[in-house]
Order: structure tokens, then sequence, then C-alpha cells
């Protein structure tokens, strides 16, 4: 089904974006990486995807905090691969402190990567896919998209916006054989949490895996976290044939956090 396509995936060098690129590629998606990281890290996980699924994977190492290095990726992976079939909007940062302690330059990194950069991948890609006559964008939006919680101002009002972003690409392009939806995941232990679960052990002196039981349970009435394969099975399954229809909605995937 998504054989010959190619998928862009933000922010795909580690954690949920890896497993997104990873998923489409095993369905025979040809793949764009970008992110940071290791240059040979990087270049090993790219061959790697092509060596197991036998596709085509790209790699830009665009900031999507610099619209112009985000149109310069979205141009360079369709002229490698003819088109961007779907778009996968995942890069994103989280920075934790009160509000009125909050670093104004991290409230703008935040804003910046999560939020805005939401806003020109799409800006710069919606052309192209409207000329195709088809086009999926999935944004990885967050619990965080639909419920708040103390110390992420920045993270949940980039989300929120994520989320109501979202329903206006939906709107816009509901005539042009495009959807646009977001995933809401809750805890999927990836760098970007596991920092905040070694932040709970120190300061509490319990060991790693204490911590992160606590943590999860905080929030979410299951206590498991979800993976980046379960995030990368939802994103294959709203870019398929069978989620023709659904556009501007919002998945959770998230052990129960937002049915509270
Ligand atoms: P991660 O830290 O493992 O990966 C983040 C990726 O984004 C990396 O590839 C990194 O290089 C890239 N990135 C960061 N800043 C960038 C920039 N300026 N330009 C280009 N790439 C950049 O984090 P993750 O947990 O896999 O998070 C991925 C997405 O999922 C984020 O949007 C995050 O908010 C969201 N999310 C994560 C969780 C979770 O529990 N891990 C839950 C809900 C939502």
């Amino acid at each position: 089904m998504m054989r010959g396509k190619s998928v862009l995936v933000t922010g795909s060098t580690s954690g949920i974006g890896l497993g997104i690129a990873r998923a489409f590629a095993a369905q025979g998606a040809n793949v764009t990486l970008n992110g940071f990281g290791d240059p040979h890290a990087v270049e090993e996980q790219r061959r790697g995807i092509e060596e197991e699924f036998g596709v085509a994977a790209a790699y830009s190492g665009a900031d999507v905090t610099k619209p112009d290095e985000i149109a310069a990726m979205i141009g360079a992976a369709e002229d490698a691969f003819g088109a961007i079939d779907v778009l996968v909007n995942n890069a994103g940062i989280q920075f934790v402190a009160k509000v009125e302690e909050f670093p104004v330059e991290k409230w703008d990194a935040v804003i910046a990567t999560n939020l805005s950069a939401v806003f020109h991948s799409c800006r710069c890609a919606l052309p192209g896919m409207k000329r195709l006559g088809w086009g999926r964008i999935i944004n990885i939006a967050s619990a965080h998209g639909l419920v708040g919680s103390a110390g992420k101002a920045a993270y949940v009002a980039a989300k929120h916006g994520v989320v109501g972003l979202t329903k206006v690409v939906a709107i816009e392009t509901a005539d042009h054989g495009i959807t646009c939806n977001a995933i809401c995941p809750g805890w999927v232990m990836t760098p970007l949490v596991a920092q905040q679960v070694e932040a709970r052990a120190r300061a509490t002196g319990k060991p790693f895996d204490a911590a992160k039981r606590e943590f999860v349970a905080e929030k979410q009435p299951m206590a498991r976290s979800t993976s980046p394969e379960e995030v990368g099975a939802l994103a294959v399954f709203l870019a398929g044939d069978a989620a023709g229809t659904i556009t501007g909605a919002s998945y959770s995937i998230d052990g129960g956090w937002t049915a509270q």
C-alpha cells in the first residue's frame, strides 16, 4: 500500500520519529529522515533502513526552527522522490519550569520547534500535495495537546496549537484528497522522557525503574508506556486508504491519560 510513496518524518534520528520512519519503510515507502545526531550514527540508521526494508532513504540535517531550512528540506525530498506523499511533523523538544521562572529563550525555542515548524512544513509541502491531488499530513502532538501539566507552559501551549492547526489544515485541504490529523501520545520512553525520569530519580533518590513506574502511573491509568512502534503503526494506518475520510482528528494513544 505504501510501496513507492515518499514519506518525510521530521525529528526521525531518535525516538518516536525513528519508529515512524521505520514503520513506513517496513511498508515499502521511501523515507526522508531528519534531525540532529552524530553523523556516523545517523548514516548507519539511514543505510540500515535501506538494507533492512529494500527502500530508498535520504537524510536532511535541516534545523526545523529555521523556515528556510524547512523549505530546502521539502524541496530536496520532492526532487529526490518526485513528491512528498506523507508528511509527519514529529520533531520536538521539552523544557520544564514554572511560568514565572521560564527562560524566555526556552519558550521561544519550544514554540519554534514544536509549533511554528509544523506551520512552515505544512506551508511548504501543501502546494506539491495539491498538485498531486493526494496527501497525508500527520502531526505528532501529545496528551499535552489536550490537557495541561504544571511546569510545561511552552510545551502544552505548542501542542494545543498543533491540535488547532491540524483542524485548520484539514478544513482547507478537505477537497484536495489531503487529510491532516494529529496523534496524541502519552508516555513513550524516548530520550525526551528519559531525561525527565532521570531528574525525578535524582530528586527523590529512587532508582531509575522505580522513578519511571511512578512517572507513568502519575498520569496514566495503564501502567505501561507506549512504544515508538505502536505510534508508527497508528501513523501508517492514518496514511492508508481505510483512513480516507479521517481528517482534523486527534488520536489519543495514551494508556487512558486523557480519559480521566
Ligand atoms: P526525542 O528527543 O527522542 O527525538 C526528538 C527528535 O527531534 C530527534 O530526532 C531530534 O534530533 C529532533 N529535533 C529536535 N530539535 C530539532 C530541530 N530544531 N530540527 C530538527 N530536528 C530536531 O523525542 P521523542 O520523545 O521521540 O519526541 C518526538 C515527538 O513526540 C515530539 O514532538 C514530542 O513532543 C512528541 N511526544 C513525545 C512523547 C513521549 O512521551 N516521548 C509523548 C507525546 C508526544
